[in-house]
This record gives structure tokens, C-alpha cells and sequence, in this order.
């Protein structure tokens, strides 16, 4: 069965300025789950993901909205809670420099939290930055969560959920609920997973479809010094936007790896076969789109290592897009850079950050009109025709987000 009760469906992304209580979120909502399932693999996964799983719950003797948790057994009613439905928590670092960590996560997310601080002024920074890069992406479905209401007095918290619906006003966060918490003392936590349940539904996706896969991290799971025969095969970890995986499925990954021939070198897709499956922090044999997996496959964990694999695209060898060593895109530009000022045309010979899915890469414009340009790739992607292409312009020390591409070509 495809749909093991255990599997999360939906990716829910945790986003806003650094501090403001994501982390903490996520481990109020996902409790000790991930304590859970002790076995190395089981834990080294999930950990390295950056992720937790949980599954919401309701209690079929409390009343609206007391009745939403994440316990097994109601503490209230002793009886045992009934499964909503499990989720994967992709929790995206607020620190500025990680942006682009930031927006390669955005690419598998269904939706998104916008944790806000009630101690600070709105918005800071990255709560601003965020926001704008969740409505480049699309990402249309959002929650905000008014965190440390228990570090707040009444009125500073009211003046607080004032300044958040001002600043959302006339972005994609426009109607999204608001819900005070503190997600330190565990307070307003059921009203959270009332709103995550009915602003974030799964999306439908398409099981029959050729299996892809969004790879955002890699690694290799063995512990220093094993044998080479008990060693374990690379890990890669994303998400399926389609498709099915099974065990002992053969699949491609793209651009793959970088082969040097003669004195140039060029991209090559490496094949390989699943070895096992992990979702839910269980294994399985079999895994559909939704939440984040971990997918043990049978290449050198040399290869897997460090993340080196991130960003790629697998699936069943022969059905993903081309890899290109550059592209056309249309562009579409911000109005400003969030505290830099207004975001100027895009010129030839300049370079950018580009995200597209869980890829980033960096380009040089060859060519550049108003809107539309074209990149050289340093590092190739995977990507076909439409894909949704987040461009960061290098200001100062850092890549800020100055607009969104649509690849053409
Ligand atoms: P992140 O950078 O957004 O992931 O923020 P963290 O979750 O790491 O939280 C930053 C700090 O704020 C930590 O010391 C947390 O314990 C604290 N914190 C988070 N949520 C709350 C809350 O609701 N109330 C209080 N008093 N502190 C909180
Ligand atoms: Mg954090």
C-alpha cells in the first residue's frame, strides 16, 4: 500500500526572521517523534533532512478546537486520538546568508509557516524577504504563527497582530490566519494544527506518472571506520512531486556528475537502484509523493557525502527533463530588494544566484533584455520548460532575491 498511514503527504515549511521560534515550533508540533525510532539510520535521516515529521491528531471527545493534538492518548479523555494525517516539517534557516538554503526548500513545500516574533517590530528582515520569496515561488498557502505571546502583555500583543496584518496586506499572505502562540510553553498549539489543517491540504498529485524526485540533501549514513563489507550505500533525501518509488527500483539521477575527458569535463546521469525507503521514520517498501523520504540507494557514499547530490532530480531512468548548461528565461522582476531599494534591470556579462527546484547554481547573464534574459550555467541543472526560477543578484556580501524566471528554452 502506497498510502501507509505513516508516510506524510504534505511538506509544511517553517520560514521567517532568525530567533523568532521556528525550531521551537517545530518541535512543539512534532513532539519527541523522531526519539521515537532510535535506530541510527532511522535518526541520522531525519536529523540530516533538517526535518521532523508529525502526525496530527484529533480527539474524538473534545470539542473544536481544544480537540487538535499531536498526542496518541487524549489526556483529558484517555481515549486514543484519531490520525488527521501525518506531515513533514521543513524547517528553513532565518539567518540572511541562507537564502538560498531557504528557497531550495521552498521548491518541495506545500505550504509554509511564517513565524513572527510579538517582542520585535514587523517586519524584520527575513520575515519580509521570506514572505516575498514564498509569493515568487507560489507558495500561496500560509499560516502565521504570532510566537512568544507569553513574553508579550496583552496590549503589546494586539498592537503586534495589528503591525502583521498591515504588513501582509496586499501580499500572498493577505488572508492567512494569524494564530498567537508560544511555542516554547506549548500554548495555542491545537488552534496551530487546526489552521495547518485547513489552510494547507494536500495537493492531489499524480501516483501514475513516471517517478521524480526533488533531492535536498544527500549524505553518507556510515559511521567512521566501518568495513567496506558492512558498508551502506549513499543516502539521498527529498521529495516525489509524482510517481511512486519502490524498493529495488532502478532510477537516474540529473546532471548527475561531473566527468572530466580530455581536459574539459561534462555532466554525466548516474544510475543507480533503491536500496531502501525511509518516511515516517519507518521503513517501507514502497513510498509516494508527499513528505520528505530518505532514499538508500546502491552508489559509493563517497558520492552522497556532504550534500554533493543536492539539487539533483531522480527518477525512472529515461523520463526526466534535459540537463542544460544554460537556459532562456522570462523574468519578472521585484519592485525593490527588502532594505536595499529599488531592483535594477538585469545586465549582460552579470552574474546571479539561480534556484531552481532544489538546485542552485550560479550563471552569468550572456544576454540581457527587458524581461527576458539568457544564463551560462557554472554547475549544470535538471529543469524543463516552465519551471519556476527564484534570481538573486549579488549586493554587497551577500545574494538578495530581486526576481522570479519562467525557463523558456
Ligand atoms: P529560529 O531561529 O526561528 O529557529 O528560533 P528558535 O526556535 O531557535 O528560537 C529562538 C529562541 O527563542 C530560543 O531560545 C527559544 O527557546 C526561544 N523561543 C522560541 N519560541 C518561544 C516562545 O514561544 N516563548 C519564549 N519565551 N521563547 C521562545
Ligand atoms: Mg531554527
Amino acid at each position: 500500500m502506497v498510502t501507509e498511514q505513516t508516510q506524510p503527504e504534505v511538506n509544511i515549511g517553517l520560514v521567517g526572521h532568525v530567533d523568532h521560534g521556528k525550531t521551537t515550533l517545530v518541535q512543539a508540533l512534532s513532539g519527541d517523534w523522531t526519539d521515537q525510532h532510535s535506530e541510527e539510520m532511522k535518526r541520522g535521516i531525519s536529523i540530516r533532512l533538517g526535518y521532523a515529521d508529525a502526525t496530527l491528531r484529533r480527539c474524538p471527545d473534545c470539542a473544536e478546537p481544544e480537540c487538535y493534538t499531536v498526542e496518541e492518548t487524549c489526556p483529558e479523555h484517555d481515549v486514543d486520538t484519531e490520525t488527521l494525517r501525518t506531515v513533514s516539517f521543513v524547517d528553513a534557516p532565518g539567518h540572511e546568508t541562507l537564502m538560498a538554503t531557504m528557497l531550495s526548500g521552498a521548491s518541495i513545500m506545500d505550504g509554509a509557516v511564517l513565524v513572527v516574533s510579538a517582542t520585535e517590530d514587523v517586519p524584520q528582515a527575513q520575515t519580509e524577504e521570506h514572505l516575498m520569496a514564498l509569493d515568487i515561488i507560489g507558495i500561496e498557502n500560509i499560516v502565521i504563527a504570532q510566537n512568544k505571546v507569553d513574553l508579550v502583555d496583552d496590549e503589546r500583543a494586539r498592537e503586534n497582530y495589528e503591525q502583521i496584518r498591515e504588513f501582509v496586506e496586499g501580499t500572498v499572505a493577505e488572508d492567512a490566519p494569524i494564530v498567537p502562540v508560544s511555542a516554547q510553553q506549548e500554548v495555542n498549539i491545537d488552534l496551530m494544527i487546526q489552521a495547518l489543517e485547513t489552510e494547507i491540504p494536500t495537493p492531489e498529485r499524480d501516483e501514475s506518472l513516471p517517478a521524480r524526485m526533488y533531492t535536498a540533501r544527500s549524505f553518507d549514513i556510515n559511521r567512521p571506520g566501518t568495513t567496506a563489507a558492512d558498508l551502506l550505500g549513499g543516502v539521498i533525501g527529498g521529495s516525489l512531486a509524482q510517481g511512486t518509488l519502490e524498493v529495488d527500483d532502478e532510477i537516474e539521477l540529473r546532471p548527475g556528475r561531473e566527468v572530466e575527458e580530455g581536459g574539459s569535463s561534462e555532466y554525466h546521469s548516474i544510475e543507480t537502484s533503491v536500496r531502501s525507503l525511509q518516511a515516517g521514520g519507518q521503513s517501507q517498501s514502497e513510498v509516494g509523493p508527499g513528505g520528505l523520504l530518505g532514499v538508500g540507494t546502491g552508489l559509493d557514499p563517497s558520492l552522497t557525502k556532504g550534500d554533493a547530490l543536492a539539487g539533483q532530480v531522480a527518477g525512472e531512468p529515461g523520463t526526466l527533463p534535459p540537463t542544460r548548461n544554460g537556459f532562456e528565461m522570462e523574468v519578472e522582476l521585484l519592485d525593490r530588494v527588502v532594505g536595499e531599494g529599488a531592483v535594477e534591470e538585469i545586465s549582460t556579462g552579470e552574474p546571479l544566484m539561480l534556484t531552481v527546484g532544489t538546485a542552485t547554481t550560479v550563471g552569468a547573464v550572456t544576454s540581457a533584455r527587458t524581461g527576458e534574459c539568457e544564463v551560462n550555467l557554472k554547475r549544470p541543472i535538471c529543469a524543463e520548460e516552465g519551471a519556476k526560477i527564484a534570481i538573486n543578484r549579488r549586493m554587497g556580501a551577500r545574494w538578495r532575491l530581486i526576481g522570479v524566471g519562467t525557463l523558456t528554452e
